[in-house]
Parts: C-alpha cells; structure tokens; sequence
C-alpha cells in the first residue's frame, strides 16, 4: 500500500508531491487526467517572481521534473471511484481500469470553468482572455474589453471591471434564458456600461493568442482588445469528496479545517480550488504545501502507533 495517493497533479497537487518528497521515505503517487484550469491558462502574471507572466503548463512541466528529483512519478488516469477500506485506508479506481490503495489521499482534482466552444478562444485564455477579475482585471485597464456571459453573472462581471476602464460592452448570450434583471441593468446604466443581446460563433484571434475581437451568427464582428467570459456554472470537481462522505459547502467546494487542510473524513485531505473559494495559483499552491505538512505528521502518528 502507498502512503498517498495524490488525485489531481494541478498546482495544488504537484506542491503537496513536491512538499512529501522532502521528507525522503514517503511512497507517493500522482494521478492525474491531464485537464485542469492549469492546463488552460497561457499565462499567469499575479505571481511573484514572474512580472511577465508564465503559463501553467510551464509550471506543470517544471513540477514534474521536481517530481522526478524526488523520486516520484505521475500517472495518467482518471479517478472515477474513491472508497475507504474496511481495514485502514483508501482504495481508487480509474477509468483505465487500475486500482490504487493508499494510506492517505489527497484531493486535488480543482474546478472546471463553463466555457464555450467557439473557435479560437482557447489560445487566449489567461493571455487575452480571462475568467478572474482578482487575476486579470488588471490587463484590461483602459482597454476596450468585451464581457462575454449570460445573465447576471455577466452584468456582475461588466459592473466588477469598472475599476479598470471604461470601455467595457457586455454581450449577453442567454438572454431569453438568463435576462438581466432591473436591478443590475439600472446598475450598468448608471456606471455607463453598454449591454446586448449577441450570439457570438467565433473569436477572432491569432494562433498565438492575439485577440481581435468575435464573430457573431449575424455575420458581423465585433473588435476588442481583451475580453472576460462569465456565464457562471463552473464545475466544482468534488464527486471523490462525495462518495467518501467528505462534508461539502451548498457551492459543492470540499469543507476542510483551515489549520491542517483535512477533510470531515479522517486522513483525507483536500487543497486548491476544490477547497477553497479564493480560486488563485498562488492560494492552491500554498493549500497543497500545508496538507502535504499535516500528510506528514499524521503518516509519523501511524507510524509511531504501529505495533
Ligand atoms: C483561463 C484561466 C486563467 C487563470 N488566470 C489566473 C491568474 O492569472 N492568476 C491566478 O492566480 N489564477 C488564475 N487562474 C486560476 C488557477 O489556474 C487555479 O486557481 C489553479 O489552477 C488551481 O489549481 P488546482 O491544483 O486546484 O487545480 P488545477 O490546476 O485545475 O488542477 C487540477 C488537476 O486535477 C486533475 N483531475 C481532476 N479530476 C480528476 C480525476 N477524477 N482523476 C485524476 N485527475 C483529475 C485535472 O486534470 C487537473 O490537472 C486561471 C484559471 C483559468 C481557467
């Protein structure tokens, strides 16, 4: 048996393998689907260290190779099955069809933004276009900025970017699903924001990230030099949390203690944007580093314990 499997080998993931490591006797595992918000971001430029910004999958790619340092590997898999053993630990299956037992467990498995399919956004995303004003509201001071979302979700986002500039067009795409309701379209009204229905099919950008603008059903398209999309929805990845009977928050996030990072089940622990609201690389990073010590003091109890 492992001592920790570690589901997830995101930021929060790969610091927590990095932080075992440095103990030097831990038998570790990262299983990892290869498809988090960290494979989609092209650059993150709110850390310190990077005032130019650096992309997740550099940071991955950098942290694999930490891993190897360490004597650690990652595997591709995806968790479809967490359970806890009648005699002591933790026992998964992948869609591969293998199995894993571990002492310990770590989720790290993150959220997945509601994002569209439109042609060309995704060279943009973390680059030219953005999901996270606390990120990236920064990028679009004084640029004239597309909001591209549904419903209130949208107006909130528009109304949130208006500490940066003033040139901001919200595109709603569901309004005769998700209209925006009186009080936020007064709201933009009075910050000078303009909002309206439009079907968006394309983002017109280069491969390299350069965003022009969209492409709309009617034909026309619209030109802008930074967008943000928000149509609310995002996909909190918490069902391992759930089959084990780890308490979640109603937004689904995974509840942990705020010390140690443990989940309500004992050994199981849980670190980055599955457990916490706040959503940032930097904020995972720290999480999977301060489950990965508390991994540690509870695997030097087992041992101590053990006849
Ligand atoms: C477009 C974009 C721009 C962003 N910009 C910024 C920014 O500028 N600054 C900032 O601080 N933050 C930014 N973020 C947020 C940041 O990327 C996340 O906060 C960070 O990636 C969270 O790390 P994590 O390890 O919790 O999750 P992730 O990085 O998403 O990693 C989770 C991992 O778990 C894996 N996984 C999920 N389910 C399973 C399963 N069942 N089995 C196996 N593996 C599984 C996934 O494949 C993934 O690799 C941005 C996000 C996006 C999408």
């Amino acid at each position: 048996m492992l001592d920790c499997i570690i589901v997830g080998g995101g930021l929060a993931g790969l610091q927590a393998a990095i932080q075992l490591g440095r103990y030097a006797k831990y038998k570790v595992l990262v299983i990892d689907s290869g498809d988090g918000r960290s494979t989609l971001c092209r650059s993150y430029r709110n850390l310190l260290g990077y005032p130019d910004g650096v992309s997740g999958e550099a940071i991955r790619q950098a942290g694999l190779k930490q891993l190897g340092t360490y004597g650690m590997e990652q595997k591709p898999d995806t968790i479809l099955e967490a359970a806890s053993l009648p005699n002591g630990g933790f026992g998964l299956r992948g869609s591969s069809g293998a199995s894993y037992e571990s002492r310990t467990l770590l989720l790290a498995t993150g959220v997945m933004d509601r994002l569209p399919g439109w042609p060309g956004l995704h060279p943009c995303l973390g680059l030219t276009v953005y999901v996270c004003p606390d990120c990236d509201g920064y990028e679009v001071k004084d640029r004239r900025t597309l909001v591209l979302g549904a419903g209130d979700v949208g107006a909130r986002m528009a109304l949130t970017l208006r500490a940066w500039t003033d040139e901001l067009l919200y595109l709603n795409q569901e309004s005769a699903k998700h209209p925006v309701s009186s009080e936020l379209t007064a709201r933009l009204a009075a910050a000078g924001i303009r909002h309206r229905q439009a079907d968006v099919t394309a983002v017109n950008a280069s491969m390299d990230g350069v965003f022009h603008g969209v492409l709309l059903r009617d034909g026309s398209e619209i030109t802008a030099e930074r967008a943000f999309v928000a149509f609310g929805g995002n996909e909190v990845r918490s069902q391992l949390a759930a089959q084990l009977g780890a308490r979640l928050h109603e937004n689904r996030h995974v509840w942990t203690d705020p010390r140690t990072k443990m989940t309500s089940i004992p050994q199981v622990w849980a670190a980055g944007d599955i457990a916490f609201h706040s959503e940032q690389a930097v904020i995972a990073m720290g999480e999977g580093a301060q489950a990965a010590i508390w991994m540690h003091k509870a695997l030097t109890d087992m041992e101590e314990r053990r006849p």
